[in-house]
């Protein structure tokens, strides 16, 4: 492969508005570069089949800046759209190649999959996201229960189970409405009230309130293996057994990664400048890990102004 005037690490939508962008304005040798083996993974993994993708996320109204946006739609409806954008602008995507490293060699970059050198680059773009690394509670997870939790929905929806849910977030919400056509659902979160759920999942919460079982201001201590699946016990000295845990907590930074590249990080985030630069020269941030709450139009946006930035301080993009 010849060298790239722009890599893109990552095929989500902050990725794929990324190589929107070059390509509309004339950058022609731009590639991304997916580990897993179709767009939009995470979106894919943690979305539920039908689930309402929320233009404005978190209760953020936020305008569209760039070519690519989207308004509340279905999971399914916006995956059509993402794969519109890529037949569009024939966007260049290799599947299946985890990013694992990145070289400089004059004044190109090396992007490396392992021992592998996966593509010489002028520019690159970082956006995997950060959903590859959910977070995880403080306390250890017993080998013997480790089975029956999860950080991602399985492949099959529990069925007539007691199940934890624990999280404050719209994540924990979305799934306690769906688990509970099925299941008997407890949703536990360490604050008295919610805050970050909008307006609609606080709606549809309060339509199975029945169904639900709130457990607020609750902080998990320790969980344990029990007859029924796993004991949990509270900070406040009660205990309750379930038959799965599922953790929405949300994701984390690839901080090995990026390190592992050279970006410099201050108090656990990465360094940016407000284009979204690193201290490596040409070497961007763009989606949810370049920003503390992340959200679909954000990703789009950032990747909006990547680009821009990228035409204006380096024009050579065009020479390469
Ligand atoms: C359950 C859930 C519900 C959500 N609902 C909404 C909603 O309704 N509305 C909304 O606006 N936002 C929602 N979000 C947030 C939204 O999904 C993210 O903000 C958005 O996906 C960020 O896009 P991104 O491109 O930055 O990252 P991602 O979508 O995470 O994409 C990153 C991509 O990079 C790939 N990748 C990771 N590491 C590597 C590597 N080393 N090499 C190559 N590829 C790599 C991943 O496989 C993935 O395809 C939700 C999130 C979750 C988890």
């Amino acid at each position: 492969m010849s060298a790239l005037s722009v890599a893109i690490v990552g095929c989500g939508p902050a990725g794929i508005a990324s190589a929107v962008e070059c390509r509309a304005s004339g950058i022609k040798k731009v590639a991304i570069f997916e580990k897993r083996s179709n767009f939009c993974a995470t979106l894919r993994r943690l979305y539920p089949p039908h689930k309402r993708v929320d233009r404005d996320y978190k209760g953020f109204k936020m305008d569209s800046e760039g070519i690519c946006t989207f308004e509340t739609e279905t999971k399914e409806e916006f995956l059509k759209r993402m794969l519109n954008y890529i037949n569009e602008y024939s966007l260049e995507i290799h599947y299946n190649t985890e990013i694992t490293g990145l070289e400089k060699t004059g004044k190109h970059y090396i992007l490396k999959a392992g021992i592998n050198h996966v593509a010489e680059t002028y520019t690159v773009i970082i956006a995997t996201g950060v959903f590859d690394r959910p977070k995880k509670p403080s306390y250890p997870i017993p080998n013997e229960v480790k089975n029956r939790i999860f950080f991602e929905l399985p492949q099959k929806l529990p069925e007539g189970e007691k199940i934890l849910i624990v999280g404050g977030g719209n994540t924990a919400a979305e799934l306690a409405c769906l688990l509970a056509e099925r299941c008997n659902v407890f949703l536990s979160y360490r604050r008295e009230k919610f805050f970050r759920i909008n307006e609609q999942n606080l709606k549809e919460l309060e339509k199975r309130k029945k169904q639900i079982k709130l457990f607020l201001g609750t902080e998990i201590k320790a969980i344990e293996p029990s007859r029924e699946g796993v004991k949990v016990l509270f900070q406040n000295g009660n205990t309750e057994s379930f038959s799965k845990i599922f953790y929405c907590l949300g994701g984390s930074t690839p901080k090995n990664l990026l390190k592992k590249m050279g970006i410099i990080f201050e108090d656990s985030n990465p360094v940016v400048d407000e284009y979204g630069e690193t201290n490596l020269e040409r070497v961007f941030l763009a989606g949810d890990i370049a920003v503390k709450r992340g959200s679909i139009m954000s990703a789009f946006n950032s990747a909006h102004r990547v680009v821009k930035r990228i035409i204006e301080k380096y024009p050579g993009v065009f020479q390469e």
